[in-house]
């Protein structure tokens, strides 16, 4: 029996492309063709999100679309966590339902309902708590010479507004032992920047070393030979310890850049947000132990209750702190977790406006920063070239794929090559990227 082509939808953020990879790895490596031209498809993968309401709109229109040109559909991610029984009941399409602790199974699912065209599978564990040390395969759906490295799945603190621990369960650090393989797995198939990411990578190994063991497994990547990146996504403003900023101080291959979302700078709102207090100190730490260092971090306004001086504590804040990097994001209501239920939710209008307020302050500072960087020579990662501007795209260490700044780059010998590092001069700034030419 002929097996079918697989495609792929993959949404959300890096955490679900690598779940996406792991599915396709698996699904590749039992001999399924994998298509990323889903008109070819026979059965559709659709990874979902369900983080925010905006994004589980994007996600439910991406069923939709799949279901609408008749694609069989199996449907992963935290939606099918979520809302197994609804999706199958409202798409006739959705011939499964895997959930996030379930993605090993997927190779038996696709084989199930390939062989009984009447079948419906849920595989959806109630509390998705899976713990497995096995480097599974990966296919990449392209992010060029850099690669996603998920180093732990899962959360341990309560944020009153964030529902990825319902999502994806306690927080379960993968062994330094099978990240070193797997990293050194990607290495040799090019990569040159690893990402580690998870929901809190400064957690890394509290609970199967009994230690925050992210400085070690920095410490045992960095060996990796070919290897010239590591960048660390997500920090937890209480977690980044002096050990752990002076081992990204000390080691070359650790790009000098810490994202670590601190979501609002007024007392009573981290209190009700269950966040920690003082984030002007980490910034403080941060910025004393790793020189030339970029901070990125992201920023929620409109939650419930947060007043007019509340804002104004925000705004103040981070004209004051100038971090290199800003995402801030609207408060998305959701019922399941305990901001759903508090008082004061505030409309749609006034959080639009405050978010469009501070990402004003963050443009004057941004063009600032990136002037202060005319004239300097820096390191970057050459990932496309745009036909049309006839210039090469690329990234410094201090941004990050797909979330922050370009460098784009003038190359008068050819001397850029698509997946390798180019030395560039700086020579004009703009407000969120640089223009420069290749030197040396
Ligand atoms: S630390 Fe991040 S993932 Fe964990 S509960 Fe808070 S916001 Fe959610």
């Amino acid at each position: 029996m002929k097996k079918p082509r697989i495609g792929i939808v993959t949404l959300g953020c890096p955490k679900n492309a690598t779940d996406t990879e792991v599915m396709l790895g698996l699904l590749n490596k039992e001999g399924f063709q994998v298509t990323f031209d889903n008109d070819e498809a026979d059965i559709c993968l659709v990874n979902t999100c369900a983080f925010i309401e905006d994004a589980r709109k994007e996600s439910v229109r991406a069923l939709v679309e799949m279901s609408a040109e008749g694609k069989e559909i199996v449907i992963t991610g935290c939606l099918a966590q979520h809302f197994k029984e609804e999706l199958l009941a409202e798409i006739p399409e959705a011939r499964a339902v895997v959930g996030t602790g379930d993605i090993g199974k997927i190779v038996d699912v696709v084989k199930a309902i390939s062989e009984d065209s009447s079948l419906r599978v849920v595989e959806v564990s109630d509390v998705p708590n899976d713990h497995d040390q096995t480097v599974l395969p990966r296919l990449s759906i392209g992010m060029g010479a850099s690669a996603y490295l998920k180093i732990a799945e899962g959360c341990d603190h309560n944020c009153s507004f964030c529902i990825i621990p319902i999502l994806r369960g306690r927080f379960r650090s993968r062994t330094i032992e099978s990240l070193v393989k797997e990293a050194s797995w990607l290495v040799s198939q090019g990569i040159r920047e690893i990402i580690l990411i998870s929901q809190d990578s400064t957690y890394y190994g509290l609970d199967i070393y009994n230690r925050m063991a992210l400085a070690d497994l920095l410490r045992a990547l960095h060996e990796i030979e070919g290897l010239e990146w590591l960048r660390i996504m997500y920090f937890y403003p209480t977690e980044a310890n002096d050990e752990l900023l002076e081992t990204i101080a000390s080691l070359p291959k650790v790009v000098k850049y810490v994202d670590i979302p601190l979501q609002h700078s007024h007392p009573e709102i981290l209190s009700a947000m269950a966040r920690p207090q003082h984030p002007e100190k980490v910034i403080e730490r941060i910025r004393k132990k790793i020189p030339d260092c970029a901070i990125r971090s992201t920023f929620i306004v409109g939650f419930p209750g947060e007043t007019e001086e509340h804002f104004e504590h925000l705004a103040a804040f981070i004209e004051k702190h100038r971090l290199d990097r800003l995402g801030v994001f609207t408060y998305s209501k959701q019922m399941e977790v305990p901001s759903g239920h508090m008082d004061n939710q505030l409309p749609e209008k006034t959080k639009k406006a405050r978010r469009k307020r501070l990402m004003e302050i963050q443009h004057q500072i941004s063009t600032e920063r990136n002037q202060a960087l005319v004239g300097r020579e820096i390191d970057v990662l050459i990932e496309t070239y745009n036909e049309q501007k006839n210039l090469y795209v690329g990234r410094s260490q201090w941004d990050a794929p797909e979330v922050d700044n370009l460098v784009y780059i003038k190359d008068a010998d050819g001397d850029c090559i698509i997946g390798d590092f180019a030395k560039v001069k700086v020579e004009e700034a703009k407000p969120y990227d640089l223009i420069g030419s290749v030197v040396g």
